[in-house]
């Protein structure tokens, strides 16, 4: 007799949650402003499966009544030349949200470009500013996939409070985002990353697993504990297609859950991106973004004392 397997924690029933909910907010906004929100995607040279990944988001967002706009720089940019460009989608008020799709070409220095984008539009959440705002826990925009990450465990009924997670990476993209919304979460956060000494000591002991390194087979199944929850951020292209960072068919055998690759995380990243899309066009609309951030969670302030 087969044993069963781990429960598979999919993206697509929960990505398509978040796109109805897009869908009706898009048509509301629409009703209101008498435009759909538009969506720069901003491309550099000819990465392959950066434009398979562009034409998700942009397919995705049209489905949902907004507007997707590709502005493709060639590979020969300079750092000024994409600067300009993303200066002027910040100063054009039918664009809501702007992403630069990454890996740039190395010439072009990441900061030079984030700090660029307005943080108001900067609906993955990589400039600077909502960097800070995150970390302090006040509303700003999060990594979408740190966020899809995070909300594919919640969003699937797993119990985040008082468990032991390891994140496995520490970019400012993913694994220190991660880290810091499990933390919000309650779970007790181990961050490990190239230089960490035997990484299966700490994998062992984790119950929740989020592997963010970008190398195929990273993890295994020996290299975990019986029935942990396992969610695979990598997006590894190899000679038999699209794999993640844990070798799926051994870890298999040792998760009580585990998100495949493709079909896990990448689907519920592109909605996210869609909902802070809305978010950020509603922001606009309502002149949020000029006043003060708000804090996720936070009680409004007494109201001052009468003298
Ligand atoms: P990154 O910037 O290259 O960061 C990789 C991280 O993994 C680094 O912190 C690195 O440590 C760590 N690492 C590398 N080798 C390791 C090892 N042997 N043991 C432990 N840690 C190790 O990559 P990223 O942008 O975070 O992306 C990570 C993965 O997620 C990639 O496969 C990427 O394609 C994928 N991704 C997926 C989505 C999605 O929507 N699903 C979106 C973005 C990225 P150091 O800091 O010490 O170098």
């Amino acid at each position: 007799m087969t044993e069963p397997g781990p429960r598979l924690l999919l993206g697509a029933p929960i990505a398509a949650e978040v796109r109805a909910q897009v869908k009706v907010e898009i048509a509301a906004l629409r009703r209101r402003h008498g435009a759909a929100p538009t969506l720069a995607v901003v491309f550099v040279g000819r990465d392959a499966p950066s434009a398979v990944y562009l034409g998700q988001i942009l397919r995705s967002c049209r489905a949902a009544g907004a507007v997707g706009r590709l502005v493709h720089l060639p590979a020969a940019a300079t750092t000024a030349q994409l600067r300009l460009e993303i200066e002027l989608l910040n100063a054009e008020p039918s664009v809501s949200g702007i992403i630069v799709q990454m890996p740039l070409p190395r010439r072009i220095p990441l900061g030079a470009i984030i700090d660029t984008i307005d943080p108001a539009k900067d609906i993955d959440g990589l400039n600077p500013r909502n960097a800070g705002l995150m970390e302090l826990g006040y509303e700003g925009f999060l990594p979408a996939t740190a966020q899809a990450a995070v909300e594919l465990l919640k969003r699937s009924g797993i119990p985040l409070e008082g468990r032991q997670a390891v994140v496995v990476g520490r970019s400012n993209v993913v694994g220190k985002p991660v880290a810091l919304l499990l933390l919000r979460e309650n779970c007790t956060v181990t961050v490990c990353h190239s230089r960490t000494r035997d990484l299966a000591d700490h994998t062992r002991r984790a119950d929740i697993v989020v592997v963010a390194a970008g190398h195929p087979g990273l993890i295994n199944g020996p290299m975990l504990k019986p029935g942990a929850v396992v969610v695979d951020v990598g997006i590894n292209v190899v000679a038999s297609g699209i794999v993640g960072d844990v070798d799926f068919a051994s870890a298999a055998r040792v998760a009580s859950a585990i998100s495949p690759v493709p079909g896990g995380v990448g689907p519920v990243t592109n909605a996210i991106l869609l909902e802070h899309l809305v978010r950020a066009a509603r922001n606009q609309a309502n002149g949020a973004a000029k006043r003060s951030p708000r804090r996720m969670g936070s009680r409004p302030a007494p109201p001052a004392p009468a003298h």
